[in-house]
């Protein structure tokens, strides 16, 4: 009994530093976003024949004071269950799409969305808003999604999307193959683009079903004319199979690591850093 209830303190006093550390990262997350803690990092898009920049997407990173850079994988989640993904995310397209608009060369500019902000109903008029005040072409901005992003109303999700494209924005499905229904993803919904997710590219050359995998959804892609790209590329092994297949763009290490406004000057011809306030 004595070691039941010993046991039981533990227990609680786990859960006790379970949620203090839950409430310390989420306040953590608000300061970070006022004291600019937040910054985006860019990945190029490489066309598959001459290997040539095409465009951007921009990922979120987070220079904690104490603990230094923290990866997405380890505060977009909080930042999803606490609400705070609205404000984030809201801070992300709006300096993407500063950035961008700084860049002497039209490239385009894939920015994730984030499953409560595609469910707001808001959203479209605050992308258009985004795109006035920066004056970034809507033509260049895409605006990557997730099936996860859609799946809880998709009556909604579909008005929502549409709008967007209305405003001229592309409209582009990320980690294509990943979720429960991708398949009837692309019946119900107006793609501008699939990206393969990274999970089947590592091992097109290694493994049969990977290989079957993307090749089938290169096929699928050329059938419904929309764009593909596949996400991940490392090796030139790799390449070589996508090229083969048709598949027109790639994004990975190969061809890049994520990089700074900075570092991605020489390429975008920006010539000073835009941040937005
Ligand atoms: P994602 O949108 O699928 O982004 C691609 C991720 O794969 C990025 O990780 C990128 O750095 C990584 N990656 C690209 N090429 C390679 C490669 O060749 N090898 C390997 N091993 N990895 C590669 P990152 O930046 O850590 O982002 C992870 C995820 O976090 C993103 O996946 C996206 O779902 C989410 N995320 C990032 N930024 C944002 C954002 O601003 N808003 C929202 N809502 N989500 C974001
Ligand atoms: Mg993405
Ligand atoms: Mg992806
Ligand atoms: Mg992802």
């Amino acid at each position: 009994k004595e070691a039941g209830a010993g046991a039981v303190r533990v227990y609680d006093r786990a859960i006790d530093d379970l949620t203090r550390a839950h409430v310390e990262m989420t306040m953590a997350l608000q300061t970070g976003i006022e004291r600019n803690e937040f910054f985006l990092v860019y990945q190029a898009q490489n066309d598959v024949e001459s290997r040539a920049v095409v465009g951007y997407e921009a990922l979120v990173r987070w220079r904690h004071g104490e603990r230094g850079l923290i990866p997405p994988s380890e505060f977009i989640p909080l930042a999803e269950s606490t609400g705070f993904i609205h404000r984030l995310g809201d801070w992300v397209l709006k300096t993407a799409a500063l950035e961008a608009a700084g860049w002497a060369r039209p490239l385009s500019i894939a920015v994730n969305v984030a499953p409560a902000q595609l469910a707001d109903i808001a959203f479209p008029l605050r992308v258009q808003q985004i795109l006035n005040e920066t004056g970034l072409d809507a033509r260049r901005l895409e605006l990557e999604i997730t099936e996860s992003g859609i799946i809880a109303d998709q009556q909604k999700a579909l008005a929502i999307i549409q709008q967007l494209k209305q405003l001229g924005v592309r409209i582009a499905m990320d980690d294509y193959g990943t979720g429960y229904s991708s398949l009837s993803m692309l019946q119900s919904f107006p793609f501008d683009k699939i990206k393969i997710d990274r999970s089947f590219v590592d091992a097109v050359a290694v493994s049969r079903p990977s290989a079957a995998i993307v090749r089938s959804t290169i096929i699928l892609s050329h059938s419904l004319d929309i764009p593909v790209l596949a996400e991940g590329v490392e090796t030139e092994e790799q390449m070589d199979f996508l090229r083969q297949e048709g598949c027109l763009c790639v994004q990975g290490y190969l061809f890049g690591k994520p990089q700074t406004a900075e570092q991605i000057a020489a390429v975008t011809g920006m010539a000073v850093s835009a941040s937005a306030a």
